[in-house]
């Protein structure tokens, strides 16, 4: 069901996003008392102001092509590639920002997409996850942020769920380092295999999006998994204790295109 050409990567069109945007991806430890004004997923400063809150982060409220979305009405396109991972375990840092918990990797990792390499930054985590398949969210979703050597940013989703219940290896490494309060930092020399929340088939959904945080910035190139992972409902708990909500809402898709690799 893949087929290797480069024809429908190359027709994506994804602006090249500053290294000051990645760091808004990538938050301080303590963005409240940092440059970025105050934000968060729950009233006054919640989503539906993120845009009013900065007039650099005018995309979050005006923008067209905002993530997350409701997947559905994906069309199959074979001519899509497999996405190839070239993932390493190593020692991480695992940060409490704020508004997530974001594990920061070593360089080395990194994945190839529609014939581009995007080297892995960092990924974290939302309860319950941001994009909803069909009108129904998981219990939590892991966003895998990479950035290409030009700025290019793609991220790929990974949805979880306790439903089977089973521990998921690498979280039970992480979250044994959880760190509890905002702004705290831990670095982790067990080796962390980003791999090992990857699900065993890599088929996706793929559309143009923005980052799911301000400042909301647009051209991001989305790959969610349409296999799941399972999480035990001890490890579901434990981040829900921390993050009871850090997901943005579902945003309009204004017509956008959604395909499906197989
Ligand atoms: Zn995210």
């Amino acid at each position: 069901m893949r087929l290797l050409t480069l024809a429908a990567a190359a027709v994506l069109f994804i602006p090249a996003l500053t290294a000051a945007t990645l760091q808004a991806q990538t938050p301080q430890p303590t963005p409240e008392t940092g440059n970025e004004p105050h934000w968060d997923y729950l009233g006054k400063y919640g989503p539906l102001n993120w845009g009013k809150l900065d007039p650099a982060w005018r995309a979050c409220s005006k923008g067209k092509e905002q993530s997350p979305i409701d997947i559905r009405h994906a069309h199959l396109n074979k001519a899509l590639q497999p996405i190839k991972f070239h993932y390493m375990a190593g020692p991480v840092t695992i940060v409490n920002n704020g508004h997530t918990i974001q594990v920061n990797v070593q360089p080395g990792s990194y994945i190839l997409a529609g014939g581009v390499r995007y080297d892995l930054v960092q990924f974290h985590f939302h309860h319950p996850s941001e994009e909803a398949v069909k009108g129904k969210l998981s219990d939590m979703v892991v966003h895998f942020v990479h950035r290409s050597a030009d700025g290019k940013l793609a991220v790929i989703a990974v949805l979880l769920n306790e439903d089977r219940g089973d521990p998921n290896a690498v979280l039970a490494t992480l979250w044994n380092h959880l760190p509890t309060a905002a702004g705290q930092t831990e670095k982790i020399t067990d080796l962390i295999d980003p791999g090992g929340l990857l699900p065993p088939d890599h088929g996706y959904w793929t559309y143009m999006g923005s980052l799911t945080t301000p400042p909301c910035t647009e051209g991001v190139h989305w790959f969610v998994f349409e296999q799941s992972m399972s999480i035990s409902r001890a490890q579901l708990r434990t981040f829900a204790e921390l993050y009871r909500i850090n997901s943005r809402p579902l945003q309009d898709p204004h017509g956008r295109k959604i395909e499906a690799n197989e």
